[in-house]
């Protein structure tokens, strides 16, 4: 069924964009009803200009599990992520600056610190010297419902274009939170990147690429500097993904010194 929709569908060959790549892994049908309308909400722009390699983030599996990942382990840790950081930044020693722009402070900090990790955008701190690199936004909307239960499971993806948002997550399914006659949920608005919004998504096409090898250029000649995480390395990385390059910063640095 699939090969003949390909075939129908005139795709031969290394996919080019991320259109041909959805059709190759699942054919016409699947790609219409759930990739292509949310493809384009979601970048904002249609699945035919994004790059292949966004599809090929996500397993495709003709079986029953329903799981996002194929890792053994998979879920949040208990309590969720705050305890972690609480742990983490339980120190004296560490000050925390909250609401503080780095770039702002940029010179203070390189003159007052021999080690700077920065994970904010990399553009940003080389103050956009080659053109800005191009990010996707996100707008949130919380509702509180007086009920116990409003969806049933943590996230719905709604893949109509129609549907303005992505998806919806209630929190009170992602973790044992105890019996509640409330609930809340969160709509998720892909929305354009604008200068003061959160860059959340790296948009990695050709063009884009590019110009962050030439931040990346500039990076190299500030050892002071490591840039790391999203917006620092200009890609797309899950949570397991972050915590082990973290790990294997912190570790080629510890033993650097
Ligand atoms: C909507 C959404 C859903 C996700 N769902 C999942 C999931 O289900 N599973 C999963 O594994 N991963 C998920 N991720 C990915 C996960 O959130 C990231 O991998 C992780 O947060 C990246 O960590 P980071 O430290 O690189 O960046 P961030 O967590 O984005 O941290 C960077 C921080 O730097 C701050 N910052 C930026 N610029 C400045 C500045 N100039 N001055 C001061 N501070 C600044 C930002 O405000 C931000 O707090 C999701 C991401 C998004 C956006």
């Amino acid at each position: 069924m699939i090969a003949q929709q390909i075939e129908s569908a005139g795709i031969t060959g290394k996919p080019k964009n991320l259109e041909e790549q959805a059709i190759q892994l699942v054919g016409t049908d699947i790609y219409r009803k759930l990739i292509a309308g949310y493809t384009q909400k979601q970048w904002g722009k249609p699945p035919r200009e994004l790059p292949s390699f966004i599809i090929r983030r996500l397993p495709i599996r003709f079986t029953y599990d329903n799981n996002y990942f194929n890792h053994r382990f998979q879920g949040i840790p208990e309590g969720g992520y705050t305890p972690i950081f609480q742990k983490l930044l339980d120190d004296d020693r560490i000050d925390v600056c909250l609401k503080t722009d780095f770039e702002a402070e940029k010179a203070a900090y390189l003159a007052r610190f021999p080690k700077i990790i920065y994970s904010g955008p990399i553009d940003a701190f080389f103050d956009q010297r080659y053109g800005p690199l191009e990010y996707r936004s996100l707008r949130f909307e919380t509702t509180k419902h007086p009920s116990p239960n409003f969806q049933g499971n943590p996230v719905i993806n709604y893949t109509d274009e129609k549907v303005p948002f992505t998806r919806s997550m209630e929190w009170k399914h992602f973790d044992k939170q105890g019996e509640s006659d409330t609930t809340i949920l969160t709509k998720e608005y892909p929305a354009p990147f604008t200068i003061g919004a959160e860059p959340y998504y790296p948009i990695n096409d050709e063009k884009n690429n590019q110009l962050y090898k030439k931040y990346k250029q500039l990076a190299a000649k500030q050892p002071q500097v490591l840039f790391g995480g999203r917006l620092g390395s200009y890609r797309y990385l899950d949570m397991d993904q972050i915590v082990s390059e973290a790990l294997k910063l912190a570790q080629k640095e510890l033993t650097a010194n």
